[in-house]
């Protein structure tokens, strides 16, 4: 057991520069979703980075032909003893948009800019300083322990695969679940994520009678105008006492200006941390369809409503599994002298699907800002995503140190 933990800040404060070395080299491949083979040869690399830990690689084929492969990598142990680590190979940004925004690794005094520093590649990096530190220092723990680590090759898109990887090779009691996507920060507070929101987006089609605008308007039920009733309805579902959100993202209808228009479509999600109020949500935008209640002024032919959910993300809730590990997690910070305290966030990650497989945590990678932005205004006010070089080590000894009290 690793009780000094000089030695552990001076074996990462030595490990930091062939880490920083490893995320240079992950943050050149562009790994966009929708990029594959920047995906699977990210992909590549990364387990080349794991392989001399003894770990074995696993690609997986994503159901998407358009996406590249997810990757698992496993390390059996001598005891019954499992434990998970989840991060992500895929990036948002298009290999046009980093060269029209001249988005790339750039180191400036304690920050590095470019696409992935964040999100999450450096929370691959911060996987494998603590995997090194516990080889190295704490090896008969890490020899004990079966290690199994994933990475969704398409996270940023929700794959809806990913989840089944996973659960199909995480033995019943795997011990955690451990999320590396970003830390967050309140002033001086480390932010670890015990909560997120879910996230079920919808359709909603209504179809009503084509007429000539001009000679036969009674006749004609407008699909717009039923709509537009509904999008009324629809954003009035939002309710903060219950922390949902409704959003009606996009709307379409009608065709050329002289008829009574007989289709539209509005598109939308929402979002909730419960999933008693998910479901009950559900429930309420299902029960819009059916006949509507605009109709036709010449017969009483009514417009007609249909809902569709499209997607569902599952919400994590707060959950006893989750805050048995958060609890570790703030022991150690107390001890190390840094307080860490849960953030339940709107955002989605894997964590979503895999909280009641195993007790999860999110927020075990490095500190930085501004993820999911390319672009740099030159007074400054605008900057892309980057990372807090002085963030990694003071973390990697909190996560080695709380992982260590979890398998203890
Ligand atoms: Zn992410």
């Amino acid at each position: 057991m690793i009780t000094d933990t000089h030695s552990l800040k001076a074996f990462f404060d030595a490990q930091l520069a062939p880490g920083l070395e490893m995320l240079r080299q992950m943050v050149s491949i562009n790994s966009f979703t929708s990029n594959r083979d920047g995906v699977n040869q990210l992909g590549k690399l990364t387990a080349d980075f794991f392989t001399p830990f003894g770990f074995q690689p696993e690609y997986i084929p994503s159901t998407n032909p358009e996406w590249g492969n997810h990757l698992v990598l496993t390390r059996p142990g001598r005891s019954n003893k499992t434990l998970a680590m989840v991060s992500h190979l895929d990036t948002v940004f298009p290999p046009e948009e980093e060269i029209a925004n001249n988005f790339h690794w750039q180191v400036d005094g304690d920050h590095i800019f470019g696409p992935g520093t964040l999100d999450i590649k450096g929370g691959t990096v911060m996987m494998w300083l603590v995997l090194a530190a516990l080889r190295a220092k704490a090896t008969q723990v890490f020899e004990d322990v079966t290690w199994k680590l994933f990475w969704n090759s398409s996270e940023e898109c929700l794959s809806p695969d990913f989840e089944l990887v996973c659960r199909n090779r995480l033995p019943a009691g795997t011990i955690a679940l451990l999320v590396f996507e970003a830390e967050n920060r309140l002033g001086s507070n480390r932010l670890m994520v015990a909560a997120r929101k879910g996230r079920i987006t919808w359709k909603v089609t209504v179809k009503g009678r084509g007429a000539h605008a001009g000679g036969n308007l009674k006749h004609g039920v407008s699909a717009v105008t039923q709509l537009a009733n509904l999008v009324q309805r629809i954003e009035g579902m939002t309710d903060f006492s219950k922390e949902l959100t409704f959003n009606v993202g996009r709307v379409s209808g009608g065709t050329v200006l002289n008829r009574v228009p007989h289709e539209a479509v509005a598109e939308g999600e929402f979002r909730a941390f419960s999933p008693t109020v998910c479901n009950e949500a559900k429930a309420q935008l299902l029960a819009l369809a059916g006949k509507g209640d605009v109709r036709s002024r010449a017969d009483g032919y009514p417009s007609e409503i249909s809902v569709e959910i499209t997607s569902e993300s599952r919400p994590w809730p707060r959950n006893p599994g989750t805050d048995r590990l958060l609890a570790l997690w703030a022991d150690c910070g107390r001890e190390l002298g840094t307080s860490v305290l849960a953030e339940d966030r709107g955002g989605l990650s894997d964590g979503n699907s895999l909280w009641d497989a195993v007790p999860t945590l999110d927020g075990l990678g490095p500190w930085g800002d501004n993820d999911h932005c390319s672009e740099r205004s030159p007074d400054g006010s605008k900057l892309p995503e980057f990372v807090e070089i002085s963030s990694f080590v003071p973390k990697a000894i909190l996560n080695t140190l709380a992982i260590l009290r979890l398998l203890s």
